[in-house]
């Protein structure tokens, strides 16, 4: 029998309802996994109203309680390591590796959130006037509210709710429709850690139950994760609403290859950075730039990526598994038709690429242009597909104008064995994570998520201390003592003395 997948409410795993269910395949075969509900707004105003309810004592519990949760759920996600990649690569399609790495990135952040005590100190100076003391607290939002995509269903949504939670909210999670059995596996082993009842709550479904949230009263915080036109609508919306939004959209990711830089590792780090999860990672390396005579390794790159072989996440041979969708991988075959009848040269074409024994993946292999114009549709938009596009130019300036000029910026990267060129790069570049020698600079959860421009809408970033901003007020108190009961008269100034 097909698995209906629950929601999560106050602390039940509940059947939906609803009378809109969604299948969940499994993007090798298309086989149905599980069907996953869109929830009812009934359902998702009790799963609001429970994590309301569930605020007040939770924001009074203290700091070291809090952290000792996070330590539980860390012990316990690290035992369930190798089953949650499984169940992850099964219902993406990673490869069993790329799967683990997706578990472990959110891990990470839950043990910086063990960290909680440290994280939200605030800030105390003594005499701002005489004997007069100012100090900060930070306080809990309530029910913050998190949106996550499909293409890392343990990762992000470990983004959000640990921090939030050691923070003293409550949370409602929104994942994906299209694998969100990883997400309720985190969920059930958050309620195994200890969870009180309404800490986190899941909802399934669309845009129906993403606009509930985001525009519900009592949600003040919205965490989004996702496309450019589902974050801008999130963004504006939720502002709209007098809430605090932080939206993660989509990523074109340059990577500048310098003429000294060492050529193995360009031609490695090209090609996993680039077709590594068949492009759709929002860090994925899109176009590379080749800078004065770097170009003449642009066939060893194509060479690389023409050996990388998708496959399903049990084959420890495959580089990649299948896109999301059939969808997913129609939109990435017309890309490439796009290219083509635009006049790029499409020197490694994967439109055709079959993997023997799954006819009805959603295979596409991997595919690279040259003589690409900026005008191209291949270069202005995000493909999120297995797609390098290589770029030549004479300088480094060129490289620079050229990004900065590209209207997102999420990650970037640099080769080089210059410090004078990299130290330019880093300074001069309009992009929120740099590598210099890395090609996916994905900070670790002591720094924050850092994209810019239409990369993200919003003010605070993700994880580290940035999160604990965002996931909480500031209060600051002035405070006097008096030590006697002598009356001066009023203060008619607005000076502190
Ligand atoms: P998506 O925007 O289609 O969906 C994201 C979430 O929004 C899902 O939960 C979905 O149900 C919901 N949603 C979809 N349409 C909606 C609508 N019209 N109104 C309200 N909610 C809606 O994104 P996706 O395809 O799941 O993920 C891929 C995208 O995410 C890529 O563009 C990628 O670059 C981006 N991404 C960005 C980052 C980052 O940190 N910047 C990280 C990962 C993914």
């Amino acid at each position: 029998m097909t698995q209906h997948v629950p929601l999560l409410i106050g602390g039940e795993f509940v059947q939906s309802e609803t009378s809109q269910w969604l299948p969940v395949t499994n993007p090798a075969t298309q086989a149905v996994l599980a069907q996953v509900p869109c929830a009812t707004p009934e359902e998702v105003e009790r799963a609001v109203d429970a994590a309301k309810v569930a605020f007040e004592s939770w924001k009074e519990t203290p700091v070291g309680e809090r952290a000792r949760l996070m330590l539980r759920y860390q012990a316990l996600l690290k035992e369930h390591h190798d089953e949650l990649a499984e169940l992850l690569a099964q219902e993406t399609g990673k490869t069993f590796d790329d799967a683990k790495g997706d578990v472990w990135r959110g891990i990470e952040v839950v043990e910086h959130a063990c960290n909680i005590a440290s994280l939200s100190m605030g800030e105390t100076v003594e005499n701002v006037a005489r004997k007069i003391d100012c100090y900060s607290i930070t306080q809990p939002l309530g029910v913050c509210v998190g949106i996550t995509p499909f293409n890392f269903p343990a990762m992000i949504p470990l983004w959000m709710f640990p921090m939030a939670i050691a923070c003293g909210n409550t949370f409602v999670l929104k994942p994906s429709e299209q694998d969100p059995l990883t997400p309720m596996r985190l969920a059930e082993l958050f309620e195994e850690a200890g969870a009180p009842a309404g800490l986190l709550q899941v909802v399934h479904g669309t845009k129906d139950v993403v606009n509930q949230l985001l525009t519900h009263k009592d949600t003040p915080a919205i965490s989004f994760v996702g496309s450019v036109a589902v974050g801008e609508h999130i963004y504006r919306t939720g502002t709209d609403h007098m809430k605090r939004v932080q939206a993660f959209a989509g990523a074109k990711n340059h990577m500048v290859v310098m003429p000294d830089a060492s050529k193995n590792q360009v031609v490695n780090s090209i090609a996993g950075a680039s077709v590594g999860a068949g492009g759709q990672r929002c860090m994925a390396i899109s176009v590379a730039v080749f800078v004065g005579q770097a170009r003449e390794w642009i066939p060893e790159v194509r060479d690389a990526l023409a050996k990388v072989r998708p496959g399903v996440w049990n084959d420890p041979e495959a580089g990649y598994g299948p896109l999301i969708n059939p969808q997913a991988r129609e939109r990435v075959l017309d890309f490439i038709r796009q290219g083509k009848d635009a006049g790029a040269d499409c020197v490694l074409d994967g439109s055709d690429c079959v993997v023997e024994g799954y006819p009805d993946g959603n295979w596409v292999g991997p595919t690279m242009f040259r003589n690409v114009t900026r005008d191209m549709s291949i270069y202005q938009e995000e493909i999120f597909g297995p797609v390098l596009i290589a770029l030549e130019v004479d300088t480094i300036e060129e490289a620079i104008a050229l990004i900065n000029e590209n209207p997102y910026g999420n990650g970037t990267s640099i080769f080089t064995s210059s410090g004078a060129a990299a130290r330019k790069y880093q300074h001069e570049i309009k992009v929120g994570q740099v590598g210099i020698n890395v090609p996916v600079p994905v900070p670790l959860p002591m720094f924050s998520f850092t994209g810019w421009r239409k990369s993200f809408y919003g003010d605070q970033h993700a994880y580290g201390k940035q999160a604990v901003k965002f996931y909480t007020e500031t209060k600051t108190v002035t405070a006097r003592w008096f030590e006697d009961d002598i009356v001066t008269g009023p203060n008619m100034t607005i000076q502190l003395s």
